[in-house]
């Protein structure tokens, strides 16, 4: 009995603090045989990139349903699928068999509002970092307003690619001691998942309300092949001597958080620009 009151509370937990964009139930995905009360958390997804031990799925996958998440997409796994993934996951199996398997990162982040990219190190351009307990306390506020959520992790020997890293509004990283900062990726997986049940078992409150929704990863990757487009067009960028300009561009729009109808702005802007430059 205690483990269903426990359910009860978490499950509450997760879906309070509902407000400014409802969410629906009805279309939120939940891996078939999962039941809502087993995926607290169905509009945050969990992505793998490009992993090359079958057995670290499995460990993801467990870590995630310990914690109430379900949805797991993997980008190119090296072995997949595999029995080791199975047996690693214990009894997240059905995370592990509804996964959803992909080409690119930009497939797996279709339609995500907030993308959140994990690092065992320092990168060379500074990005928004989040400490795990903020990371945790930001997936679960935006979820509860209806927001798409992805927390992304990378390839067990080299992590994520720089232009990975740089579709996320936010990095986290975990701290560590300074003789070894790189985690196993299912315990990389574990600490970051707790932290989302933990918000919501804190009963962290959503405050921010906003008029329009926060554009998705696709749009806003669309609007970058736009921008860079038109900044080659009008001779303000050159794509043979790059710099960072991109990498820059990227951050502040990433920093801003452009909602949907900023997005369509820029774009009718941009569409404007092109034509006086035909
Ligand atoms: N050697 C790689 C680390 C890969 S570990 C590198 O230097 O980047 C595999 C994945 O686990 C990472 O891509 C990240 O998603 C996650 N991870 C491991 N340690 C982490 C840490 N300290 N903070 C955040 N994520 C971490």
């Amino acid at each position: 009995m205690k483990s269903e009151f426990y359910k009860e509370r978490v499950f509450k937990a997760a879906h309070t603090n509902i407000s400014s964009v409802e969410l629906d139930m009805s279309t939120a995905r939940s891996p078939s045989n999962l039941s809502p009360e087993d995926n607290l958390f169905p509009t945050v997804r969990v992505i793998l990139v490009e992993t090359s031990h079958p057995g670290n799925i499995g460990a993801a996958a467990r870590a995630m349903k310990n914690m109430g998440i379900c949805n797991l997409y993997l980008v190119n796994p090296t072995q997949f699928p595999h029995d080791k993934a199975i047996w690693r996951s214990a009894s997240a199996g059905d995370v592990v068999r509804n996964a959803v398997v992909v080409d690119t990162l930009d497939e797996a982040l279709e339609g995500c509002q907030l993308v959140i990219g994990t690092s065992a190190r320092d990168r060379r351009i500074p990005w928004p970092m989040l400490d795990p307990k903020d990371c945790g306390e930001k997936v679960f506020t935006e979820q509860a307003q209806g927001a798409e959520v992805a927390l992304v992790f990378g390839r067990e020997a080299h992590g994520l690619k720089n232009e990975e890293l740089q579709k996320c509004h936010f990095h986290v990283n975990i701290p560590t001691g300074k003789a070894y900062s790189s985690l196993n990726l299912g315990m990389a997986v574990q600490v970051l998942s707790y932290e989302v049940l933990q918000a919501s078992l804190n009963g962290v409150k959503a405050t921010e309300q906003w008029d329009v929704g926060p554009a998705s990863a696709d749009e806003v990757e669309h609007y970058f092949g736009h921008l860079e487009k038109t900044l080659v067009q009008i001779g303000f960028h050159d794509p043979e001597n790059p710099r960072q300009l991109m990498t820059r561009l990227r951050r502040m729009f990433n920093r801003i958080r452009l909602d949907k109808m900023e997005v369509s702005i820029m774009r009718g802007f941009l569409t404007a620009i092109n034509k006086k430059y035909k």
